[in-house]
């Protein structure tokens, strides 16, 4: 196309945008705020002890300095949280912020039916918002349950600051083998009717299911290594692994039997989701493998006293059971445990913390369970050089308890102090500021 910009006017615009350009580099120059956040404690989870008297300084969205009684510079504004214990901001590996499913046996199937993805994307944006609020910084969600890339929108949402939530990695649709995911029992007329997962059969589509997520903005993949009975093979889940790895992204299995385990870490997956059947073979492999296990026990914790049934009651007691003897296998063998409470109800979202109480309960120390939740669940995302501590460095995502976590778990329900990036989004101690 021809210019239809005279020469006079081209040496104006250019002027304009020398100045644009300068006044833009000046702003990005000015030097930020500090924050001194203060405390009577905190707990440094790497070395396992409290720092009493603790400062953190904040620049930036990042941790500048971190100690016991640290001079804070003149002009910082302080954050004083008094007699509080200072820890990171707790991580959930495996969410699913788009997914509030009735327990209703056709709960899934009329999720599906009656709610717009638009719709969906929304109640994902109330769930991230109290999933921050309860002091989990950072969430891994595993899959968005049926309502497709809408875990990428709330994500993208959330980084340019439309609305409020944890720093987001998202699996997008999730990939199970044809027939063996949600929703079930639906009409075979229904030939279009939507599922819970990208349905594949054989390793070409696996490959271009995996290829379609990671297309479309997908930070990790998700598969389904069994339901009930074994079901992607091993080379199914192959191609999904090395399309996955390729692009430097890690693939989450959901697995529970011991042939669901090996297949999927045969193929090469990075952690097992569940896991509830597992053998001590299984864990054998999980060490060999250097995966890690997210027990996702939570919920079965709470949930045995209030079974409606024998039946399933009997199923939950078993599961705790079989997953107290697996905890201590899995500290014997050193495999890593990642903290993953898997909300999937209205109810549950923002009641994430109850799977590190469960995970002390059935034999986790407080520590090894906080960690579960901070150091471990940011080295399974790939960003231990950005959260999981408070360290120099990393992002000034950090929470706050009255009481000391360590002899009481049961203070990481009532988080009173939220902060992520160096903003503050929940204050309960009423500090001056
Ligand atoms: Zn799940």
């Amino acid at each position: 196309m021809a210019t239809l910009v005279s020469p006079s006017r081209a040496v104006f615009l250019s002027l304009t945008l020398w100045f644009l350009c300068v006044a833009a580099g000046a702003q990005q120059n000015a030097p930020s705020k500090v924050i001194a956040l203060r405390a009577s404690r905190m707990l440094d989870v790497n070395g396992g002890s409290i720092v009493h008297e603790a400062v953190i300084l904040i620049q930036d969205e990042k941790i500048t300095a971190v100690g016991a009684s640290l001079k804070i510079p003149a002009g910082a504004e302080v954050v004083d949280l008094g007699d509080a214990t200072l820890l990171p901001g707790l991580i959930d590996c495996h969410t699913h912020l788009m997914a509030r499913i009735s327990d209703d046996p056709q709960g899934y199937g009329l999720t599906l039916l009656t709610k717009s993805q638009a719709f969906r994307a929304l109640e994902g944006a109330a769930d991230a918002r109290v999933t921050l609020r309860a002091g989990f910084t950072a969430v891994r969600d595993v899959e968005s349950e049926g309502s497709g890339y809408a875990d990428v929108a709330l994500r993208d949402a959330i980084n340019q600051g439309l609305v409020d939530g944890p720093r987001m990695q998202v699996a997008t649709r999730g990939i199970a083998a044809v027939g063996k995911y949600f929703p079930f029992d639906i009409s075979p007329d229904l030939v279009d009717f939507p599922a819970g997962a990208q349905m594949i059969s054989g390793p070409e589509e696996a490959r271009r299911a995996a290829r379609e997520q990671i297309g479309h903005g997908a930070n990790l993949l998700k598969v389904y290594a069994d339901w009930g009975t074994p079901t992607l093979t091993v080379e199914e889940i192959r191609p999904i692994v090395e399309e996955a790895h390729k692009s430097k992204l890690k693939v989450a299995a959901h697995a529970d039997s011991p042939e669901g385990i090996r297949n999927a870490l045969t193929a090469g997956v990075d952690s097992i989701e569940h896991g509830h059947e597992a053998d001590h073979g299984a864990f054998e492999l999980m060490k060999q493998k250097n995966a890690f296990w997210v027990p996702t026990i939570g919920y079965y914790f709470y949930a045995v006293d209030t079974a409606k049934s024998p039946q399933p009651h009997k199923h939950m007691q078993e599961t705790l059971e079989r997953t107290r003897q697996n905890i201590s296998t899995a500290r014997e063998l050193g495999v890593k445990i990642a903290n993953g409470f898997d909300p999937a109800s209205a109810e549950d979202h923002g009641k994430n913390a109850r799977e590190i109480i469960a995970m002390t309960k059935l034999g986790l120390s407080p520590l090894e369970a906080i960690r579960a939740a901070t150091a471990n669940a940011s080295e399974l995302m790939g960003w231990q050089d950005k959260i999981g501590s408070i360290e120099t460095g990393k992002y000034a995502d950090i929470i706050a308890v009255s009481g000391d976590p360590i002899s009481d778990i049961g203070e990481l329900e009532h988080v009173k102090f939220a902060m992520k990036g160096g903003v503050v989004v929940k204050n309960e101690f009423g500090a001056a500021r």
